[in-house]
């Protein structure tokens, strides 16, 4: 007899999973992928590299408590991010950051650092918005240049519309370093797993009260009517961990909530090494918008190397296996679509949702750890 039902098999499904049967519950996990990890999923290419099937994951966060969770369940080496922009046929550093400012705008950049010391002074970062803002024109005109060449067209391949049509929140985040440091994240924890992610996953889930069924869409099992939750047929009054896509759990009864896509292109480069950083940015060149190169992360070596290019594409649920949901849409629109199916999810007192599907909002790896965390205490 089950006693909980987890739906997904990311960060936010397992953590749960695991600290439910930490508790005693035995737990069903039903996964729709043939394989555990989410889109954390990873596999070794020949040179023994983990390659990030759904793109670079790159584990960040000041949380002391996730931390400590997860470095139970895998060993880590720190390892700080920074990547490259290619733009006017220079790799430069983004964050745009003093060192971008002086590859690409040579004979102003002495005087634009003066100008950005003394016009935010004490501020280690500001945001494009800002600069476009100031009243000095020289200030204006570099916000401008950063907009066009580093946010503008990435951003157009992004999300598949104009810049202009961004929410506003997404160009506010757009930061542009007031120095030379060149991370990309400022996090107290930053590192990759020594293995893979896949096998911190095999750890979390290696435990006697879990069973894990893979290639199990749950939807085709569980069903809502009248706020009660049916498996199998039956009623089922445990509780049940949600991290898939809620307008799918609720038969998309208000419309669908947009997501936008991506086609991951791999290959395999005969040469030790192809570009000078993990991951490199073309917000103007190409229709992808980044190369990750996955030995970076690891500092290995080997004859060959496997790389990864992202290709931005509309997101189709109709469309054949492959085309995943990865990015939600902000915007006030799609929250109020959200909000109506958590109105319904909230009179299901067994039921809880968790993760960047279920809750419709970008999560980083720590947030969705720290949420399933959170939600297994509420389910105590
Ligand atoms: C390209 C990309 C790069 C990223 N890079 C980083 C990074 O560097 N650092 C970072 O911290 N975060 C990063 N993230 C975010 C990270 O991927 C998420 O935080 C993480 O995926 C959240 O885990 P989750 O469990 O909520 O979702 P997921 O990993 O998507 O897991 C949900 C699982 O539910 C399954 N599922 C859905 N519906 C059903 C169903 N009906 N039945 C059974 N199973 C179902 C899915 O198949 C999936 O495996 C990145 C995201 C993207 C898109």
């Amino acid at each position: 007899m089950t006693d909980a039902i987890v739906v997904g098999c990311g960060f936010a499904g397992a953590v749960a999973a695991r600290q439910l049967a930490e508790k005693g519950k035995k737990v069903l996990l039903l996964e729709k992928r043939p394989h555990v990890g989410g889109n954390m999923f990873d596999v070794l290419d020949e040179n023994g590299v983990p390659v990030h099937m759904y793109g670079p994951h790159i584990f960040h966060t000041n949380s002391l408590r996730v931390y400590e969770h997860i470095t139970k369940f895998g060993e880590f080496e720190s390892y700080e991010h920074r990547v490259l922009g290619f733009i006017d046929g220079k790799f430069v550093p983004i964050p745009f950051n003093f060192k971008s400012m002086e590859e690409l705008l040579p004979q102003e950049a002495d005087g634009l650092r003066k100008l950005l010391l003394q016009k935010f002074e004490g501020r280690e970062r500001v945001s494009v918005m800002e600069l476009l803002g100031s009243d000095d024109e020289k200030i204006r005109r570099l916000g401008s240049f950063v907009y066009e060449k580093v946010f503008v067209g990435y951003t157009a391949k992004q999300w598949g519309i104009p810049a202009s049509q961004v929410d506003s929140s997404v160009i506010n985040r757009v930061p542009v370093v007031l120095g030379y440091d060149d991370r990309y994240f400022h996090d107290t924890y930053q590192m990759m797993p020594r293995g893979t992610y896949t096998r911190i996953f095999e750890n979390l889930l290696n435990h006697e009260k879990i069973e894990l069924k893979l290639s199990t869409d749950a939807l085709d099992l569980m069903e809502i009517r009248d706020r009660q939750i049916y498996f199998e047929g039956r009623p089922f009054d445990g509780a049940v961990v949600f991290t898939g896509p809620i307008d799918e759990l609720f038969g998309f009864k208000y419309g669908s909530l947009p997501y936008r896509s991506l086609h991951m292109e791999f290959e395999r480069v005969p040469i030790p090494q192809f570009q000078p950083a993990a991951v490199v940015n073309y917000p103007n060149d190409n229709e992808f918008t980044r190369i990750t190169e996955f030995k970076h992360f690891y500092k290995k070596g080997g004859s060959s190397t496997t790389i990864l290019r992202e290709y931005p594409m509309p997101y189709d649920r109709s469309a054949p296996k492959g085309n995943i949901p990865y990015y939600v849409f902000p915007g006030e629109k799609n929250a109020e679509l959200y909000r109506k199916y958590l109105g319904d999810a909230e009179g299901i007192k067994n039921l809880f949702l968790i993760g960047r599907l279920a809750e419709y909002k970008y999560y980083n790896m720590d947030a969705a750890i720290e949420r399933a965390l959170e939600e297994a205490e509420r389910i105590f």
